[in-house]
């Protein structure tokens, strides 16, 4: 027996009703807010990510899955999806356009990490990217709309956490005092860790050891570093989050994981989830599509993770699964009669009604347990009398009412409907 990658997941048909109703309220809700579905590869050149995630993150120095094509080029499998998004936005001159560009994903991602509940090797993202707007109503527009999503997914107490980690000219200053704090714990941070401090001091803020996580606690904190306009832009979003009633919590400890990020950055955490808590991680960036070859433009987004979301949709509604059950049941005694109904059911499912019949050989009594056990709303015996006579009895499964019908797929399709 061959086994699934470790890390990876099948969804079985048990769930798959659950994922297709998540996907269809992320599709709708950003449609209500102007966002349009764009579909990148599964897989893009190492380089992209290099560049647009950024090669001291954990993401690029740890976990891609790269490998060289028969060409001899490098490649990666998308390991988040807002560097693939900021390449298609350069490469078709999306900028082109009336600004912003409102873009929505759902897509596969890959990181080697070590697998535990709500963290995969393979998991899947819904996301939105804006580009081109800079005004704080962005951030807003942008924060409001993954609340609503995760409102419309039937998700409960879930806590919006913001920050803003200031742009390059305030964090400069910062920088400098947090490499002065690190460098005063040098002996016992990581390795990695280490070569970050001369780099990116600010990714020992993300880094996972529990040794270096000790330390990040005490660090300065960029919110206490912001220039005035990156002030006053932090003050607006909230502003806006207050006028809209939608409660968040101020937590300077918010970094996010991906180098790219200014100014407003958030997180949406769920108790439900354990230890992997966010569910949900946005933020603003300025330099991501002049660093990708792009004219200057600015960026925001936000990304949800479907497997945590569904965990936690799960574990706060008992009824959360989603299954079509069958509109109408046929069962059947002879060939004759087979046949008829599978005519019958034809016409029936072109007119959008969601009927069966046994295709294993059961007996009538067989049938009608089957029947039973798909969830079948109605259901109908027909024998060689019934197809000679047109009429057969039609029986409600919920309250075992039955009544005599003409077999006609009009006829049918009123009685159920
Ligand atoms: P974490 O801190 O949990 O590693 P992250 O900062 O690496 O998350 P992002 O890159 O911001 O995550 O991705 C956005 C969302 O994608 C996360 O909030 C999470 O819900 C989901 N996600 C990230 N990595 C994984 C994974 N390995 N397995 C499942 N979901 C993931
Ligand atoms: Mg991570």
């Amino acid at each position: 027996m061959i086994n699934k990658p470790r890390g990876t997941e099948d969804v079985l048909p048990k769930d798959s009703g659950l994922w297709q109703k998540v996907e269809n309220i992320a599709r709708e809700t950003a449609g209500l807010f102007g966002y349009k579905e764009i579909r990148t590869p599964v897989f893009e050149s190492t380089e992209l990510f290099q560049r647009g995630v950024g090669d001291t993150t954990d993401v690029v120095q740890k976990e891609m899955y790269t490998f060289e094509d028969k060409g001899g080029r490098s490649i990666t499998l998308k390991p988040e999806g807002t560097a693939c998004l900021v390449r298609s936005y350069i490469e078709n001159s999306l900028y082109a356009n009336p600004q912003p560009t409102k873009l929505m994903y759902i897509i596969p991602c890959f990181r080697y990490e070590k697998p535990q509940s709500g963290r995969l090797r393979e998991f899947h993202q819904f996301g939105i990217e804006c580009f081109g707007a800079e005004n704080p109503t962005t951030d807003a527009e942008v924060i409001s709309l993954a609340s609503m999503f995760l409102k419309n997914a039937g998700v409960k107490n879930v806590k919006l956490n913001i920050n803003s980690i200031g742009c390059p000219e305030c964090r400069g200053k910062y920088n400098e005092s947090l490499k002065n704090y690190f460098n005063s714990n040098k002996g016992e941070l990581c390795e990695t860790c280490l070569e970050r401090l001369e780099k990116n001091p600010m990714r020992i803020l993300d880094c996972k050891s529990p040794v270096c996580s000790k330390i990040a606690e005490n660090a300065p904190k960029m919110i206490d570093y912001l220039c005035e306009e990156c002030s006053n832009h932090f003050e607006s979003v909230k502003a806006r989050l207050d006028k809209m009633g939608i409660e968040y919590f101020v937590n300077p400890d918010i970094v996010r994981g991906l180098d790219y990020y200014t100014k407003t950055v958030f997180e949406f955490t769920s108790d439900a989830l354990g230890a992997q808590s966010t569910v949900c991680g946005g933020g603003r960036y300025s330099g991501l599509v002049e660093e990708l070859g792009g004219k200057p433009a600015e960026g925001i987004g936000f990304a949800v993770g479907l497997e945590r979301l569904i965990l936690i949709i799960k574990s706060q509604n008992e009824d959360a699964e989603v299954t079509k059950t069958p509109d109408i049941f046929f069962a059947t005694i002879g060939e004759n009669a087979e046949a008829e109904a599978q005519k019958l059911i034809y016409e029936l499912r072109k007119m959008g009604v969601y009927a069966e019949q046994d295709l294993c050989g059961r007996s009538v009594k067989a049938q009608m347990k089957y029947a039973d056990k798909l969830g079948a709303k109605y259901s109908v015996v027909l024998g060689d009398d019934e197809v000679a006579k047109g009429v057969a009895n039609l029986k409600n499964m919920t309250d075992g009412e039955t009544k005599e019908i003409k077999i006609n797929p009009d006829e049918i399709v009123k009685e159920i409907k």
